[in-house]
């Protein structure tokens, strides 16, 4: 009797232990505990450094104007977005005596601190010598970034601001890295008179950036980060 008793505390102690820690995983859930996604944005250049331009248009405006229509999207879903700059002046608009190197040196402090669950850095292209090359492309550097560029490019294929399918390509620019999964998308080129056309119209613009929104949602939950699953594995 005793036996059957010690055995019968075991099974409902162990039924106890295992209703709890569910409980615990389904009241994370419900209450939405996981924390919101963080994003950084980077608008590419700013300041003196213009980017690349075409008649009046800078790519210095042009990226501003198109991270702040991504923040603004990602923003109504619940992420958390930090952006690298928020108006036209550079990171670095001070006496330093290399400015280029201390604008990227603290946008990439600004992902380090953020620790974001992805950077994606906003750029338009030019190739004069070519004015036939257009679209739009994403690039990626470390194996973290490369399922996101890809999701992204897939995405974007999809959609009717491509006319073609292109690939996500591997970049060696130096804003991607990071120890963060981060993307560089060259939002198209200011040297091709129909992207130039694109480019300096409002509502081209914020039909990408709600593209670019809906990308970045759907990779983030399509590509979890290995610190979320482990998070989750946990908990459970
Ligand atoms: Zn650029």
């Amino acid at each position: 009797m005793r036996k059957f008793q010690i055995i019968l505390t075991i099974i409902v102690g162990a039924a106890c232990l295992a209703i709890e820690a569910s409980l615990v995983a389904g009241l994370v859930y419900a209450l939405n505990i996981d924390p919101p996604y963080v994003v950084v944005i980077d608008a590419g250049h700013g300041g003196r450094d213009n980017g690349v331009s075409s008649d009046f248009l800078h790519e210095a405006d042009i990226n501003l104007e198109i991270s702040r229509y991504i923040r603004d999207e990602l923003q109504s879903r619940g992420i958390i977005v930090v952006m690298t700059r928020d108006d036209e002046h550079s990171l670095a608009d001070g006496d330093e005596p290399n400015k280029k190197r201390a604008d990227m040196k603290r946008r990439h402090d600004i992902i380090e601190r953020a620790k974001p669950d992805l950077a994606i850095s906003i750029h338009v292209n030019s190739f004069p010598r070519i004015p036939s090359v257009h679209g739009i492309q994403t690039f990626f550097h470390g194996e973290s970034g490369q399922p996101f560029a890809e999701f992204i490019q897939k995405h974007i294929n999809q959609t009717d601001l491509c006319d073609k399918d292109r690939i996500a390509m591997k970049g060696d620019y130096f804003i991607l890295e990071t120890a963060y999964p981060s993307v560089l998308i060259e939002c198209g080129f200011l040297s091709n008179p129909s992207d130039h056309a694109k480019l300096s119209n409002i509502e081209y613009k914020q039909t990408l950036a709600k593209h670019l929104a809906d990308s970045i949602m759907e990779s983030l939950k399509s590509t979890t980060p290995i610190q979320r699953l482990t998070k989750w594995y946990n908990l459970g």
